[in-house]
């Protein structure tokens, strides 16, 4: 029984409201029910709308598609094995099982690496010099494989936050200890994911200028060749901490600094394994010095670390069946713990998380390196 001056108060917890309104006696309150907040979050991530810059009722058609963000046709079925590839899950049953750790699973392709952020007029119209002509490396192509990337991010970073703000109730019942935890680590959280998405908000408006004046020289990239393709296919977008040699890029946590992104996508192509890096020039300082690391790798080296890349930072991997079946027990369970790294979005990530991968798990040749920078080093 706290005084009404004490009621009045703004909560400790920085929602804005008033004491009374928010943590007062939240111990003796009925627990959250987590299945319906779990239901709730499933809603967020499969929300239906259209991101192209001219959606509206007039210009949209079609139903909303689940579109792919890795090509289905060359790069999906490549990899699959009676269609099916695994994948990372997140799903609560499965989480459930494995005490919260992620782990690869069987899919079908035609669920996988898919979101519902087109309809299937735009994701035809916008995608389609990816989709129907073979991979050139073209500046067009590497922007759309940039553009289809950083489409799913905003799509998935939208979700998380409203998902992240519905977890704030999740401490009814608990006591203060735990309250006042739970709380610190959503904060935390929200306060990142609030970064990340008014970035890509901002940026948005940029891509989709481009897109619509077919000019895309604002973007650079790397692309790696290799000689056999790969078995490991992935579209997403990360802000860099660490270069490949254990350096430090950039501090993402800081609020007041503009963080810069990068899109890597992996796929299959006339047989041959792609690896693309792509980001905007307002992102250079930090993606240069990326890549510039990546560049000194020997080629003996760099399919393995590409592959402990794509496991330590893209949720969004599909993964030929045979190959992992076929790693050794030690080698899935470093690919794993990964994986996991991305399950735990409080911890902070480890400066070594490029480097020193010596796992012999990517024996494939490098046939060429291609740069397409716009600036000058
Ligand atoms: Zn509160
Ligand atoms: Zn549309």
């Amino acid at each position: 029984m706290g005084t009404n001056i004490e009621r009045n108060k703004p909560c400790w917890c920085g929602s804005g409201k008033k004491l009374k309104h928010c943590h007062k006696d939240r111990e003796d309150q009925a627990p959250t029910d987590m299945w319906a907040v779990a239901d709730r979050i499933r809603k967020a991530f499969s929300s239906k709308y259209c991101l192209a810059a001219s959606a509206s009722s007039h210009t949209c058609g079609g139903r909303i598609v689940k579109a792919h963000t890795i090509q289905k046709s060359t790069s999906l079925l490549s990899i699959a094995r009676d269609g099916h590839v695994y994948m990372s899950s997140s799903d609560p049953a499965t989480l459930k099982r494995t005490n919260g750790r992620l782990i690869p699973k069987l899919v079908g392709i035609n669920g996988a690496s898919t979101f519902t952020g087109f309809c299937a007029k735009h994701d035809d119209s916008t995608f389609k010099e990816l989709e129907q002509y073979p991979f050139s490396g073209s500046r067009e192509q590497l922007f759309l494989l940039y553009y289809r990337a950083f489409c799913r991010e905003l799509f998935m970073k939208r979700a998380q936050l409203i998902s992240l703000n519905d977890l704030k109730d999740a401490d009814r019942g608990k006591d203060e200890v735990a309250q006042s935890y739970i709380q610190n680590m959503l904060r935390g959280m929200i306060a990142g994911a609030q970064k990340a998405l008014s970035t890509m908000e901002r940026a948005k408006g940029i891509h989709d200028k481009a897109l619509a004046g077919n000019k895309f020289n604002g973007y650079e990239s790397y692309t790696l060749f290799f000689d056999s393709e790969i078995p490991i296919m992935c579209s997403g977008c990360i802000f860099p901490e660490y270069d490949f040699h254990g350096s430090k890029l950039q501090d993402v946590t800081d609020e007041a600094k503009h963080t810069d992104m990068i899109a890597v996508s992996s796929f299959n192509d006339g047989g041959a394994g792609v690896v693309s890096f792509t980001w905007h020039i307002e992102d250079s300082q930090t993606c240069k010095v990326l890549i510039h690391t990546f560049e000194s790798i020997q080629d003996s080296m760099i399919a393995d670390i590409t592959t402990s890349f794509l496991f330590e930072f893209f949720e969004n991997i599909c993964i030929q069946p045979g190959w992992w079946e076929n790693l050794t027990e030690s080698q899935r369970s470093e690919l794993e713990n990964r994986m996991n790294s991305l399950n735990q979005p409080w911890a902070p990530r480890r400066s070594t998380c490029l480097t020193g991968a010596k796992l012999q798990i990517a024996p494939w040749p490098i046939r060429q390196r291609i740069k397409a920078y716009t600036l000058p080093w």
